[in-house]
């Protein structure tokens, strides 16, 4: 729904080759340009088979958007032709029960512990839509929605009342809004087109909803931003006392409607301005009292538990549904195709609402993540929230320790200052400045192989 920029293939090497602090948003390891057709298709009732299947989580992927902002690169399409989202909302209840047949092949059912609706922009669809795709995750899926924390991703215009009183009536625990900017001007220049009006009418109708979990995505980084536009921002967004908050660097990558006008190239003085304003931003909710969570993610202390943050879970399964979607087993990692370019995208939802049930039966694009990787993964995920990494955690999990398994890595982190204290301790955490950086400790970990997959994948 967000800025969630793709991680880009970084110079190959254990440690980063510059510190450039905006390598990449790595919210997921590996990144989906390190997948590939699985030539054998496996079943997903054999991946599953023997899987832990007590505490998954489900994400209901939602490709629409009434506009794509200038800097998404995001598996979302503008608008949909008439038919097109209940055609949608068909196939992603014929994929629901495939799926839930699938995994309960072995006579283990499965059960979610949280659930999520993302995109795209989920409140793309109309409120009956919305009440459909509710029924979907709960008889065709099997979650529980009263009985776990659920969250959806909304847009100003889509936030309306009776969207909203859907969403609130069948358990959404968290509404997250993608505001980007109270400036209006800023708005314009990332590609989002919005008046502040309207974005505080929505969220009045959030809250009058009384969802427990109010989050708002900022972007700093904006053309023509400064301290004082940005402070704007955020004392506009703490106004409303979100539970949450999330503070994106802004990003330009290739094929987003941004990324047509200019390459990624390196650029030290847009650099210096997103850490300047990171800081900024940092230090200003720290003094209003919200608890910094990662880089991106700070909350206010008092806030219910809500199945938000970017801390995907090290050791949990996923079942992601939708042609974007991606779902987890302990050592595979598969979805659909992937693209960015807008007729691509359109190719990919097509081709997912033609197909029958059977075709919803095996993975056809992924990557293993095991030993290694598996190993990374968890250290990279848990290394990026502020709590950092438990070592006793991760020596239960794999047998050994990740000073033995990544020392040059976490050296070259420690020389950087960018750790808390030395490597040898039984909490791994970094620094503020390491937390500042966090885009470039994350592809600092990627492996060879996901680097040089990522390198060739060939962009559409
Ligand atoms: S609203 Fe849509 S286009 Fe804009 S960032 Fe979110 S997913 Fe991307």
């Amino acid at each position: 729904m967000t800025a969630t920029a793709t991680p880009e293939a970084a110079p190959a090497g254990a440690a980063p080759a510059s510190v450039r602090p905006y390598e990449a948003y790595v919210y997921a390891y590996p990144h989906k340009t390190a997948y590939r057709r699985l030539p054998d298709r496996p079943a997903l009732r054999d991946l599953w088979a023997g899987q832990p299947k007590d505490a998954l989580s489900l994400y209901l992927h939602i490709p629409f958007c009434e506009v794509r902002c200038g800097f998404c690169n995001l598996f979302t399409r503008i608008g949909a032709p008439d038919g097109l989202t209940t055609a949608y909302l068909d196939a992603l209840e014929r994929q629901a029960r495939t799926v839930r047949e699938a995994l309960a092949a072995d006579g283990t059912q499965p059960r979610f512990a949280a659930a999520a609706f993302g995109g795209g922009t989920p409140t793309f669809l109309t409120a009956r839509e919305l009440e459909r795709l509710c029924d979907i995750a709960e008889q065709a899926a099997g979650a529980d929605l009263r009985a776990v924390p659920l969250s959806v991703e909304a847009s100003p215009p889509t936030a309306t009342a009776d969207r909203l009183a859907v969403l609130a009536e069948r358990g959404t625990t968290r509404l997250s809004l993608g505001v980007q900017s109270f400036v209006d001007r800023e708005a314009r220049s990332a590609v989002r087109p919005q008046r502040r009006a309207d974005v505080e009418a929505a969220l009045g109708r959030i809250r009058d909803a009384g969802i427990p979990v109010l989050n708002i995505d900022l972007i700093y980084g904006i053309d023509g931003q400064t301290e004082d536009t940005w402070r704007h921002s955020l004392e506009a967004a703490l106004a409303w006392s979100p539970e949450e908050l999330y503070l994106y660097p802004l990003y330009v990558r290739p094929l987003t409607g941004l990324g047509r006008r200019g390459a990624d190239a390196p650029d030290p003085a847009w650099d210096e301005q997103r850490l300047r304003l990171y800081r900024h931003g940092r230090d200003l909710l720290l003094a209003a009292g919200y608890r910094q969570v990662s880089m991106r993610m700070f909350r206010r202390p008092d806030a219910p538990a809500s199945a938000a943050d970017d801390h995907a879970c090290q050791t949990d399964g996923m079942v992601g549904l939708g042609c974007g979607a991606r779902s987890y087993t302990s050592t595979l990692h598969y979805s659909f195709d992937y693209a960015v370019d807008m007729g691509e995208i359109r190719r990919i939802i097509d081709d997912y609402v033609g197909r029958p049930a059977r075709d919803f039966e095996r993975a056809e694009i992924g990557r293993h993540v095991d030993g290694d990787e598996a190993r990374r993964r968890h250290l990279l995920q848990s290394l990026l929230q502020a709590d950092g990494l438990a070592v006793s955690e991760y020596r239960a999990r794999f047998g050994t320790a990740p000073q033995g398994d990544f020392p040059a890595e976490l050296a070259s982190f420690a020389a950087r200052g960018w750790l808390a204290g030395d490597t040898t301790g039984e909490r791994l955490r970094l620094s503020p400045e390491g937390l500042a950086h966090s885009d470039a400790v994350g592809p600092a970990l990627f492996s060879p192989a996901v680097r040089a997959a990522m390198a060739a994948y060939d962009r559409k």
